[in-house]
Formats: C-alpha cells, sequence, structure tokens
C-alpha cells in the first residue's frame, strides 16, 4: 500500500516502540530516521571532524554510505558496510547527534536518502520532522509527547547504571538543542494529530493509532 504515516515527537515519547507496532499490526515497513543521524555523528567521531564547526562537518557528510534496514522486528543501519546498530546508542553519539543534526547539509543530504526509502509509502516512518518536512503529504501525521519525567523514566529504564534525574537533564539539553535549531526544528506540523502517552500502556498507544489510521 502506498499508506505513510509520520511519527514525530520528542526524545522518550515512545516512537520507536510505538511505530515499530504499528508497523508489525498493518503489515508495513519501519524507518527510523533518528538512527540515520547517528549514523552519520558516528562516522563523524570516527574521522575526528571538529562537531563545533558546522563548515568542516557540512564538507564531510557527503562521505559515508548509509544503509537502514526497515524490518520493524528487525531495524539495521550500516555505515560503509560496519553494522553501527550498538555504537549509535552508545553516549559519545547520543552526546554529539544534535549539532551535527543541525547542520543544514546533514539534513539536505539524509531527507533525500529517506525519501529514497520511503518511495511509494507503506511504510512508518519515525524522527523529528517527517510530518513537516520529509513527508509533508503524509495521510497520517502523529506527534507524540509524554512528560518530561516519563520520558527519563522509560529512557533510564532502558540504560543500565542511568538515573532519571540524570536522563532528564541529558533529554531537556537534547530536547532544547532539537527545538531550537534554524534547520527544520522540532514542531508540530500541519495537520499533525497530538497524542500524550504519559499515562497509556505501548498496548493503547498503538491503539489509538490503528483507530486514527482506520478513519
Ligand atoms: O530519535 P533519536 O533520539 O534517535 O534521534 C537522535 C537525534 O537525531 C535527535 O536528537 C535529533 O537531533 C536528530 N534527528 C533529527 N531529525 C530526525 C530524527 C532525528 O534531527 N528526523
Amino acid at each position: 500500500s502506498g499508506l505513510v504515516i509520520a511519527m514525530d515527537g520528542p526524545s522518550g515519547s515512545g516512537k520507536s516502540s510505538v511505530s515499530r507496532g504499528v508497523a508489525r499490526a498493518l503489515g508495513l515497513r519501519y524507518l527510523d530516521t533518528g538512527a540515520m543521524y547517528r549514523a552519520m555523528t558516528w562516522w563523524m567521531l570516527r574521522e575526528g571532524v571538529d562537531l563545533t564547526d558546522p563548515a568542516a562537518v557540512a564538507a564531510r557528510c557527503g562521505e559515508p554510505e548509509l544503509v537502514a534496514g526497515t524490518d520493524p522486528d528487525g531495524p539495521t543501519i550500516h555505515v560503509d558496510g560496519i553494522d553501527v546498530a550498538g555504537p549509535i546508542r552508545e553516549a559519545d553519539v547520543t552526546g554529539a547527534v544534535s549539532a551535527v543534526a543541525a547542520v543544514p547539509e546533514v539534513r539536505a543530504r539524509l531527507v533525500a536518502r529517506q525519501r529514497e526509502i520511503i518511495g511509494a509509502g507503506g511504510i512508518v516512518v519515525e524522527g523529528r520532522d517527517i510530518g513537516s518536512v520529509v513527508c509533508p503529504d503524509a495521510p497520517v501525521k502523529i506527534y507524540l509527547t509524554a512528560s518530561a519525567e516519563a520520558r527519563a523514566r522509560r529512557r533510564s529504564a532502558e540504560l543500565t547504571g542511568s538515573s532519571v534525574d540524570d536522563q532528564q537533564a541529558a533529554m531537556a539539553r537534547r530536547d532544547a538543542l532539537d527545538s531550537t535549531r534554524k534547520a527544520d526544528p522540532l514542531l508540530m506540523a500541519d495537520g499533525a494529530i497530538e497524542l500524550d502517552t504519559t499515562a497509556l500502556s505501548l498496548e493503547e498507544v498503538i491503539g489509538e493509532v490503528l483507530s486514527l489510521v482506520a478513519k
């Protein structure tokens, strides 16, 4: 089918679990665009590019070959043939990704790749700018939110050895950078439906999204 479901929202709002669950339920593909920004960041760190210099990041961002798999049961991400699914979740990448994602040339390149992967549709796409920039014509646009405390709690449950307070501080920093950057800041797209997941279980959120799709 040509369906595209755009799933945007801040970190810890439940985007990944919800997107994968919805894709599975509907037999759609799944694309994690955050993993692509993370993979680009992993490559920049490995190359020793100065991330405080946007011109340096822009000059190199055409070099890495990024390949993102779209199976919701086992999404994959490779850079120049290297499996980076693990390393892109490490603290060094998480701490640096907002700076890389703020560079317009990086966004232009990754948005073009994302549109190639989306192709004729049949996919749930998760990110920050899917409903606003990548797929403004998507028939279903969801904006997931949750309280800062709930988002930090979920994130620290995923990562061992990290306190809720530490998580909340790190997430607040990343969200502030993501929503105040000049290029495609995180904001609710025209036509998006906001879904607050603070008090809902994963199954309940998936159910809400499926009923929106059925409308
Ligand atoms: O979703 P995730 O937390 O993995 O995203 C990592 C980072 O990638 C975000 O903090 C943001 O800076 C960037 N990003 C973006 N646009 C997207 C997806 C992610 O700028 N569509």
